[in-house]
């Protein structure tokens, strides 16, 4: 039996991964836990997200399914936040013998989750279509999340990568976290390209502990079970009270819907698309920098490298009216917020600079407005400028945001490098 569980957690505690690794040990006195759980985000646009918009499954093999579910829910009511109006839980069951029957519509409904944005009353009518045991808390929204994670869990065949979660004893909660930086910065070195987003070097930032008053202690992210284990066992830190690890569809760009035209981009989706930089970047009050790109059809829109996305806007700064560049990211307020990026060509900009002397090679000086150039010691004339090309500063290529401003579902381009070097020369990983 697959079971889901989503918005258990507020902004001030709990977290859905830890309710499921608390249930994950508690019902092996019903059965026995196939594999990994999985930890799924969904549309990062979606404005009613707790924290990070996450839900969790996993999957038992039991003999007592009624005991098993019983469990579940009495837990689920028991820990969530449900005091919060923004919490209102969702838990679905999927019994083994009906797993192949619901595959496919789930396996549709967890990509729509995660492109496009759902109503709970998508959630409810399949539920009730497909005719799933299920428990929704308040308004049920988090039966759209529980509902993906089944889908999730039914059609493995999505790209995915893993993070190693390590809560903190419930006595620590809201406390500030007792980790040791030095021994993450050395755990980091360690596995990494295998593991990522531990440490943010360029911004002299760790960024693999959260700061909220929830359970986690801290979260390494990696592309296998092996490198994230290795990274976390190095990191020493307060006591971990339980850790679990968990496959993900984390860093996979799943959430990148390719469009070639403007006109098919909508608010609250996120894009890949190949524009031409119209605008020069302008950097706005409060440190956010903007600027205006054009398709082939000659429809416009905006694109932002936001104050949080630090470095990164120095690159963006550098942009030119003509650069061709593909742009990845989320549309709010038809603006998209730039992920990642690859500069496909640059435009070549030149300045006249005074012509240099056939005769000595140094550079001529003015012979006065209108006159031309001269040269003061052999004498020669010229009577244009020389043009050259100005520096741009910066190269083709793949380039993204720091890990300290990383979207959980962006795919880091360290897990770029193999496959997109041979197709476009260069990929710039932050670090
Ligand atoms: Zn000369």
């Amino acid at each position: 039996m697959i079971i889901s569980i989503d918005d258990t957690d507020s902004r001030e505690g709990m977290c859905t991964t830890y309710l499921c690794a608390i249930l994950m040990d508690e019902l092996k006195e019903y059965g026995t836990i196939r594999g990994s759980p999985i930890l799924i985000r969904l549309n990062p646009t979606i404005p009613y997200k707790t924290r990070g918009n996450a839900s969790t499954a996993f999957e038992i093999t039991t003999s007592e399914p009624e005991k098993v579910m019983e469990h579940v829910i009495s837990r689920v009511d028991e820990l969530s936040e449900l005091q919060s109006e923004m919490t209102n839980p969702g838990v679905v069951f999927i019994p083994e013998d009906r797993s192949e029957k619901v595959k496919e519509k789930l396996g549709e409904f967890f990509l729509k989750a995660v492109r496009e944005v759902l109503q709970i009353d998508d959630a409810k009518n399949l539920i009730a279509n497909l005719d799933l045991p299920s428990r929704g808390w308040k308004n049920g929204r988090g039966l759209i999340g529980a509902l993906a994670a089944c889908g999730a869990m039914l059609n493995p065949g999505w790209d995915h990568t893993y993070e190693y979660l390590a809560y903190r004893e419930k006595g620590a909660w809201g406390t500030k976290r007792q980790v040791d930086e030095e021994s993450v910065k050395e755990a980091d070195l360690a596995t990494y390209p295998n593991t990522w987003d531990t440490v943010d070097i360029a911004n002299n930032a760790v960024v693999c502990i959260p700061h909220a008053g929830d359970p986690v202690l801290f979260g390494v992210r990696g592309n296998g079970i092996e490198p994230v284990t290795i990274t976390s066992r190095m990191i020493i830190s307060e006591p971990v009270e339980r850790y679990a690890i968990y496959k993900t569809d984390q860093g996979t760009d799943l959430h990148l819907i390719p469009v070639e035209r403007i006109a098919d981009i909508k608010d609250m989706h996120s894009y890949t698309i190949e524009a031409t930089v119209d605008t020069r970047p302008e950097t706005i009050r409060g440190g956010h920098t903007i600027f205006s790109v054009r398709d082939d059809e000659g429809d416009e829109m905006d694109c932002a490298a936001y104050e949080p996305t630090k470095n990164f806007r120095e690159l963006v700064r550098k942009f030119l009216p003509g650069d061709r560049i593909v742009f990845s990211g989320s549309v709010k307020n038809n603006t998209l917020n730039i992920e990642k990026l690859n500069i496909i060509s640059l435009v070549q900009e030149q300045e006249s600079v005074n012509p240099t002397c056939s005769e000595c090679g140094k550079r001529m000086k003015s012979a006065g407005k209108g006159q031309g150039y001269r040269c003061k010691k052999c004498g020669t004339k010229a009577d244009l400028p020389e043009l050259v090309e100005v520096k741009r500063g910066i190269e083709t290529g793949m380039y993204e945001v720091p890990p300290c401003a990383r979207r959980h579902l962006a795919k880091p381009l360290v897990r770029c490098q193999e496959k997109e070097s041979e197709k476009n020369g260069k990929v710039f990983p932050s670090r």
